[in-house]
């Protein structure tokens, strides 16, 4: 777009800093919303009109899907994956020719006199409940097929494109009212330079998977999609959690500035890679990498680590709607394994499914409005044992090829981890009467993530091999904020009194259990808390990629004795205000310019 078109006056848009870094380029806006179609009544000589009109927009979703297949096919991916993919088209393009939906489509503009979206929004509700109420799982979760197609032709009818991310053939700032963790996790970093979204908070997976990425991302800003049009130019400051529209000309030049900086501090950051995180006092910490897929595992290496914290294995699952088989378990975490330097760790999380990390399968779909207290983590999978033995048995087969480590999350008592402990016991057994090898010595462990976990932890680090600290779901929990929430993001507060006194409880049960402890939560990447966090002597952080140069740059520059001190100085506190203020002073002091996250 010309630089000389009539665009919006520069203006600001506030939001959460997701994912740092700079980017500068044009808006990309993305459709996520759901449509509202609206009805209305016809004459009788408006019916062919209308009918026809119906027809084009079935004809039209329907090109436009067989496009999208054929470059999702040629694009590649794994094979179970793309035989996954070709099927969900295959569903939706059967649907689209399918009587019930388009035949009595008809019918009904024809009989009640309304116009094709009023029609096909009621014949659409009447064959989802229909589905809704079949007894066979796999029958009942077509309902949302039927959702999907009928969304996508309502988009032709209303004239506009169905805009799909796989569609962004340029670099692009995306901005979208929501992306959910599955649309993040298609993104292109070479043709999407940046996303913003109205929704959303930092530790939303959302932003976890942006992070990942190592795209500059702001979310929460609730209005975004509002205030940005397409083509606008825009500068997103995924550090400081602000974006500029249409820039002046010497705000543009200072962001530019700023982007060289930030990118030539990050080049330096990464000289100190093969490293070890030690203070200059002799402490030493791990510093491991947290992955969502095993492409990841690469980046984690490039940036100075050769263990992987956190796995999070659920998003094997999203973007698809069968489970993956035993084997495929398997394959992939040999496959993770193997890709990592002799002798490295990876800590293998067990299925979390739930709360914003959604299944596309309907057999997971909760009506819940609570669905991150709902049934998620290790309750699902205790719920449905068949999931959790399949992941279990490719794990230990995994075991014999690398170093592989169990955890298991949302552990809230007793109770769970035995249940557990039993099956995985259980899983061990039958896999040796198979004469198949595993790791009979693998470590499981758990996540502490939730408070009564936390307030047990000396009892519960009786019978765990290690404790990972989940703080994205603890301070969730603790603090009672949705941290998918973008209107009580302002609550996220990692330094909040309550939770430092529960991080320095957990590490000292791990302690007297003399097992190991780390923090696997976004806390962990987080180069403002680093030296509160060396403070309370855990083993090991883990985190995403892209902050562990700098995480490691402050510990290789700071005493343990003054880590000690901070934490020391930051529990006597009473406020989270309190606390924040006197880290970020003192952070700020001690490391000036250096882009500490703003808090
Ligand atoms: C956490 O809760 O801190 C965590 C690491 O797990 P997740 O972010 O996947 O819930
Ligand atoms: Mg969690």
């Amino acid at each position: 777009m010309a630089d000389n078109n009539i665009r919006m006056p520069s203006c600001v848009v506030n939001g959460v800093g997701a994912s740092p870094g700079i980017a500068i380029g044009r808006a990309f806006l993305l459709d996520r919303g759901k449509l509202k179609p609206r009805g209305e009544k016809i004459s009788s000589d408006q019916v062919a009109f209308e009918s026809e009109r119906f027809l084009e927009a079935v004809t039209g979703a329907r090109q436009e899907l067989e496009e999208i297949k054929e470059r999702t096919l040629k694009a590649g991916g794994s094979e179970v994956a793309s035989q996954e993919h070709n099927y969900i088209f295959d569903v939706h393009l059967l649907m689209m020719k399918d009587k019930m939906l388009v035949d009595d489509t008809l019918t009904l503009i024809k009989e009640k006199k309304i116009n094709a979206e009023w029609a096909l929004s009621l014949n659409s509700e009447k064959i989802i409940n229909f589905f809704k109420q079949m007894q066979d799982a796999y029958l009942r979760e077509r309902q949302s097929d039927v959702a999907h197609v009928s969304e996508r032709i309502l988009r032709h009818l209303a004239g506009s494109d169905y805009d799909s991310i796989d569609k962004i053939s340029h670099g692009v700032i995306i901005v979208a009212h929501d992306l959910s963790p599955a649309d993040t996790l298609q993104l292109n970093p070479q043709k999407v330079s940046a996303f913003i979204t109205d929704l959303g908070g930092r530790t939303s997976h959302t932003a976890i998977v942006a992070r990942s990425l190592e795209i500059p991302a702001v979310v929460g800003t609730e209005y975004a999609t509002e205030k940005i049009n397409g083509g606008d130019r825009l500068v997103v400051d995924g550090i400081e959690g602000k974006i500029i529209v249409n820039p002046g000309r010497e705000q543009l030049a200072a962001y530019q500035e700023k982007k060289k900086q930030y990118n030539s501090f990050q080049a330096q950051l990464i000289l100190n890679r093969d490293l070890p995180a030690e203070t200059t006092d002799g402490f030493r910490v791990a510093l491991a990498g947290n992955i969502e897929t095993p492409e990841e595992t690469e980046s984690i290496i490039s940036h100075g680590a050769s263990n992987i914290g956190l796995y999070r294995t659920e998003f094997l699952f999203l973007n698809r709607r069968t489970l993956p088989s035993e084997e495929e378990h398997f394959l992939t975490y040999k496959k993770v394994t193997e890709s990592l330097p002799p002798g490295s760790t990876t800590t293998i999380r067990t299925f979390d499914l739930g709360a914003d990390k959604i299944a596309e399968s309907e057999r997971f779909h909760e009506d819940s409005v609570n669905p991150a207290l709902g049934l998620r983590g290790i309750r699902l999978c205790l719920n449905h044992q068949e999931i959790f033995i399949t992941q279990l048995r490719g794990i230990l087969k995994a075991s014999h090829y690398g170093k592989l480590k169990i955890m298991l999350p949302m552990i809230s008592g007793l109770k769970e981890l035995r249940q557990a402990l039993e099956i995985i016991a259980a899983t061990k057994a039958e896999l040796e009467r198979e004469g198949v090898p595993f790791d009979a010595e693998i470590p499981v462990g758990i996540m502490i993530e939730v408070p009564s976990a936390a307030i047990i932890s000396d009892q519960l680090a009786r019978e765990a091999d290690f404790f990972s600290i989940g703080t994205n779901d603890l301070i969730q929990y603790t603090l009672a904020l949705d941290r998918s929430n973008e209107h009580v993001s302002y609550l996220y507060e990692p330094l909040h009194p309550a939770i430092l006194r529960l991080l320095d409880q957990i590490i000292d049960n791990a302690r007297k259990a003399e097992i190991p402890v780390s923090i696997c939560g976004e806390m962990a990447g987080e180069p403002l808390y680093t030296l509160v966090l060396l403070g309370l002597g855990l083993d090991k952080l883990s985190m995403n990629a892209i902050s562990i140069p700098h995480v490691k740059q402050i510990i290789r520059q700071s005493t343990f004795v003054e880590a000690q001190g901070m934490l020391e100085e930051s529990l006597k506190m009473e406020t989270a205000a309190e606390v924040e203020a006197y880290v970020a002073k003192e952070m700020n002091r001690r490391f000036p310019e250096t882009f500490l996250m703003k808090i």
